[in-house]
């Protein structure tokens, strides 16, 4: 058993823990005032303490106990938990530690890539997927493709270069935010690595064809506004 008042999390003393587990597990709304308190609890941007891989187990048995609910929230939080785990997972590492919990994430999350409908779930549940299943830069990336706006750094000259998606289209943007008519390049597909492959296969099997031809692209080249080189946008991402 976890003695929850001798536990960390983000903020302090996590012994308001069981208090907020017991009531996110009768709760599937993830704006809802109790997942709001875990997510600045146990990830708040990005940050961990003890108390977040301390509540990996029931975070778990939650989403396991509703497979039929297309964005858990507490499915995300513990995929986001994961996400921020030291990485590569190697002998003692935090993944290793977990691997039961991460196992039975990676199941479930695959699942509910056929649950969900609207693009930003697609993409939402993609992300945790690439966390779970450890796939790289992608596991934080895609969340900027959500947010329909990429920061990238030309690798030539340095400069940022920022890319929008408007309507499905990746364009690069200037400082005033007018599009130069510079669209990305979509990735070849021998370009591609594993971790791109299988977020495109997931997207194939469950017919989310307009997100595949978006990350077709966040894996493709974009060319600097500045200095005109091309570059892989997975090499200049923040
Ligand atoms: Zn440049």
């Amino acid at each position: 058993m976890t003695e929850w008042a001798d536990v960390l999390d983000v903020y302090g003393s996590a012994d308001e823990m069981p208090r907020l587990l017991a009531r996110a597990a009768e709760v599937t709304d993830m704006r809802a005032p109790v997942w709001d308190e875990l997510w600045s609890r146990l990830c708040h941007q990005g940050s961990v303490a003890p108390a977040s891989y301390a509540a990996l187990p029931a975070l778990v048995q939650m989403a396991r106990s509703r497979p039929d609910v297309a964005v858990d929230p507490a499915l995300h939080l513990a995929a986001a938990i994961i996400g921020a785990m030291d990485v590569p997972a190697g002998a003692g590492s935090e993944r290793d530690e977990h691997a039961e919990e991460i196992a039975a994430l990676r199941q479930l999350a695959s699942r509910k890539v056929g649950l969900v409908e609207a693009r930003t779930d697609v993409i939402w549940t993609l992300l945790a997927v690439a966390a779970v299943e450890d796939l790289g830069a992608w596991s934080s990336h895609l969340e900027a493709l959500v947010d329909g706006e990429i920061e990238a750094d030309c690798p030539s000259c340095a400069e940022a270069v920022c890319v929008e998606v408007v309507d499905g289209v990746l364009v690069i943007v200037d400082e005033e935010g007018e599009t130069d008519g510079i669209a990305v390049r979509e990735a070849e597909p021998g370009d591609l690595g594993p971790a791109e492959v299988r977020l495109l296969e997931l997207c194939r099997e469950h017919g989310h064809g307009e997100v595949a031809r978006e990350l077709r692209q966040l894996f493709g080249r974009a060319t600097c506004s500045l200095c005109g080189a091309s570059f892989r946008i997975a090499d200049a991402l923040d």
